[in-house]
């Protein structure tokens, strides 16, 4: 068996995350449109009727815009909190199930844990997801790093990690005042600063972990700063780096686990989805 994960978009402009082991697979939000959502998982060899479900972090736009179309066309379910769902138009009319903050549901292999995060949503999570060969962690689009962000990172095999901004550059930058103050408050999104000191922290235990920084801004940030502001980081304090890429806006990126042998790889496909 082996742990599969593509990240088919990131960023403000569309944000899915699919994951694969054996016979099943799902979908972290489906923040982009039906065709281009479909194209992607057909060229990462999964055909989107055999999805398990597609489970949703929050209710804005960048993560839901093909998620209702999807569970429609493909009669797979949505599965988010109650608040969630509430604010997702249409999605009482499709196939849904809740899944409560904090509490674990079995979808085929795979025992997914949502937790709390603090973001401008309803009621915004991240989520672990528990394969037989690795553990996948996804936190992206919180303000701070909480409690339950730090306890599930420690147990990642893999991390999907948000490094949303540069502080000076969101400071100095075109955005208007009150974006600004949002992005960079308790319930926006993190810096590659912030990013780093959780990083950091995982470093410290000696853990072997893989990560991928996520959910980048276009304007206040680009991937060789985040990448070079991790590393940095981690260098200058603890003089070691570790295993990081960058999910990348338009560019799927690919990781997997296999369980009989320890070996892992992280690496960008070139193809436009
Ligand atoms: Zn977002
Ligand atoms: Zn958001």
């Amino acid at each position: 068996m082996a742990l599969v994960v593509h990240s088919l978009a990131s960023g403000s402009s569309g944000n899915s995350i699919l994951v694969k082991d054996g016979d099943t697979a799902v979908l972290i939000d489906a923040g982009i449109g039906i065709r281009r959502l479909t194209a992607a998982m057909m060229r990462a060899e999964v055909n989107p009727k055999d999805l398990s479900g597609i489970v949703i972090t929050h209710e804005h736009a960048d993560h839901i815009a093909g998620a209702v179309r999807m569970a429609r066309r493909f009669g797979i379910p949505i599965i988010a909190n109650a608040p969630t769902l509430d604010r997702i138009d249409g999605a009482s009319e499709v196939p849904h199930n809740i899944l409560a903050a904090n509490e674990e549901m079995a979808l085929g292999d795979f025992l997914i844990r949502p937790f709390s995060i603090s973001h401008d949503a309803a009621c915004p999570v991240g989520y672990s997801i528990h394969s037989s060969c690795a553990t996948l962690v996804s936190a992206t689009d919180t303000g701070i790093l909480t409690p339950e962000i730090r306890a599930e990172a420690l147990r990642a095999d893999l991390i999907i990690l948000e490094s949303n901004h540069d502080e000076d550059m969101l400071i100095k930058g075109p955005y208007p005042w009150y974006l600004k103050r949002r992005i960079a408050g308790e319930k926006g999104h993190i810096s590659n600063d912030a990013a780093s000191s959780l990083l950091l922290d995982l470093a410290e235990t000696g853990r072997p972990v893989s990560v991928w920084l996520a959910h980048l801004s276009k304007t206040n940030n680009t991937p060789a700063l985040a990448l070079a502001t991790a590393q940095y980081t981690l260098w200058s304090c603890l003089g070691t780096t570790m295993d990081i890429s960058v999910a990348l806006r338009d560019v799927p990126s690919l990781w997997w686990r296999q369980t009989d042998r320890p070996f892992q790889l992280s690496f960008y496909y070139s193809k436009q989805v």
